[in-house]
């Protein structure tokens, strides 16, 4: 019988990033995978909702030229910014096709895997064995199957929104994580009456009470947002009549003409039968896997991705897809994965970062640390952009003075998460990171505000 030495299932960013890392050390692999090959980064996810936003973001700016002292008139046939999505997004999904279709063709299977037993999965009915498993299996947009039955194709997902030939006058969002979050500005700038019902009464991903207000602040003038409210939805002739309680327990309705399901995504280990290899893996909320390693229970198994994970980004989803290989190779020795400082960004204007350990993660595990704050309402290089919006959060170890982690809710806060994604790598000090040069006048002189903020406390005391 034939043993392969590792098989990897799912062929997302995960799955493709392991098997190019396996193919380097054997040829004895197998990658099975359902549906599409060209990820769900550049398919749904990460390249056309980017796509969607960057239009919606220079559109904004050109809406609001008068800021910088310009007038003008504009035209928006959102048909077209649609078309721009889809094409440079079959770009993205063409690249990484023909990466695929140049891998050996036994190599691959197009099918849904499930398990047998510890060694053994099946596949469009025949069973393959193998020494390790890499399971990449991804995850899906969180099903709603009344809505679905309800509302049709006027229910949308992050899987079929960026079909749509053109952007709708208006449209119900439900969740607010940075997937709704993205959307529902993006949408807004490019002229969608958007509302937003969530049950929770946070904005995306910031944990800091201040950073939090701060966007709910800004966001707030801008989509119609409606916190801990869950509304009842039914299909009226071509649109959607949405019913829910405002502030004082009154009945109120809108109408939209799409609703976007954001509730969040799941994931797809459900489908592997996991309880085959162990009784006591039915659950997939409670499956032994290690933080660190991905190791499922002691077995040669490695759960990578967006399957299993708190924070689903893509990054990590590739580096772990290397690591994996590894282990399965090296099994029983395992190696923890080399953890990368987390850095998580949401797409909005102005961008939503965390880096490091956010608030909320310092606050739960009894770190003693000052915050260094910066606004960004007055700040020089950011009132010369006319992106005058939000702030900075830095979080400084007490005793230490390590520079811990932080939060960000500012124009280009990519490029500032990006560097203290770097300087955090670096186990770097508040001193150490107050003596770089900052340069004039640039937005990272807001940073060199909260870190001279955080020196001051820590001196104070
Ligand atoms: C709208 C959106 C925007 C995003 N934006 C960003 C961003 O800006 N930055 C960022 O870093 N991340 C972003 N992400 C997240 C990023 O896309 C994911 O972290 C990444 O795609 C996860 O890759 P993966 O390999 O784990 O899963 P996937 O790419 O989903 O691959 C899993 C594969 O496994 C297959 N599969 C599932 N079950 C089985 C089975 N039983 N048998 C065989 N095959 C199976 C699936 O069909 C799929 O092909 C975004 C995601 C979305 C949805």
């Amino acid at each position: 019988m034939m043993v392969y030495d590792i098989i990897i299932i799912g062929a997302g960013t995960a799955g493709i990033s392991a098997y190019k890392e396996a193919i380097k050390h054997t040829n004895n692999i197998l990658i099975i995978n359902q549906g599409p090959w060209d990820t769900t980064c550049a398919r749904v996810g990460c390249m056309p909702s980017k796509l969607l936003i960057s239009s919606a973001n220079q559109l904004h700016d050109a809406k609001t030229l008068d800021k910088v002292g310009i007038q003008s008139s504009i035209y928006i046939d959102t048909s077209k910014v649609m078309q721009r999505v889809r094409k440079y997004r079959d770009q993205f999904t063409a690249s990484v096709m023909k990466d695929v279709n140049s891998w050996e063709k036994s190599h691959k299977i197009n099918g849904k895997a499930c398990f047998i037993d510890a060694t053994t999965i099946e596949v469009n009915g025949k069973q393959y064995t193998s020494k390790s498993f890499i399971i990449a299996v991804g995850s899906t947009p969180r099903e709603n199957k009344v809505w679905e039955d309800d509302l049709g194709d006027l229910l949308l997902t992050s899987d079929t929104i960026f079909e749509l030939s053109s952007l709708p006058k208006s449209i119900a969002i439900i969740g607010s994580g940075a997937i709704a979050t993205e959307l529902a500005q993006a949408l807004y700038n490019l002229d969608v009456k958007v509302h937003i019902f969530t049950r929770s009464k946070h904005i995306a991903i910031a944990t800091s009470p201040k950073i939090q207000m701060l966007i709910q602040d800004e966001l707030s003038q801008k989509l119609n947002v409606f916190f801990e409210t869950t509304p009842t939805l039914k299909k009226i002739n071509n649109q959607i009549s949405i019913n829910y309680l405002d502030n004082s327990n009154k009945e109120q309705k809108l109408c939209v003409d799409y609703v976007l399901n954001a509730t969040g995504r799941t994931s797809l280990l459900k489908t592997l039968q996991l309880n085959n290899i162990d009784p006591n893996f039915h659950k997939i909320e409670n499956l032994p896997i290690a933080k660190d390693t991905k190791q499922l229970a002691n077995l040669p198994f490695f759960v990578i991705g967006d399957a299993y994970t708190n924070t689903p980004v893509q990054h990590e989803a590739s580096h772990e897809g290397k690591v994996a290989v590894k282990n399965c190779l090296s099994y029983p020795d395992i190696t923890a994965k080399k953890n990368y400082p987390p850095l998580s960004i949401v797409f909005s204007s102005p961008e939503i970062a965390i880096v490091g350990q956010s608030y909320q993660q310092l606050k739960e595990a009894k770190q003693e640390f000052t915050v260094g704050f910066a606004s960004y309402a007055n700040q020089g290089r950011a009132t010369v952009l006319g992106k005058n919006i939000g702030g900075i959060e830095i979080y400084i170890d007490n005793e230490t003075h390590k520079f811990l982690g932080s939060e960000i809710y500012v124009t280009q806060g990519e490029h500032l998460a990006h560097l203290l994604a770097w300087s955090l790598a670096e186990n770097i000090t508040l001193e150490q990171l107050l003596s770089r040069p900052f340069y004039h006048p640039t937005l990272e002189e807001g940073l060199r505000t909260a870190l001279r903020d955080a020196m001051y406390q820590l001196h104070e005391e």
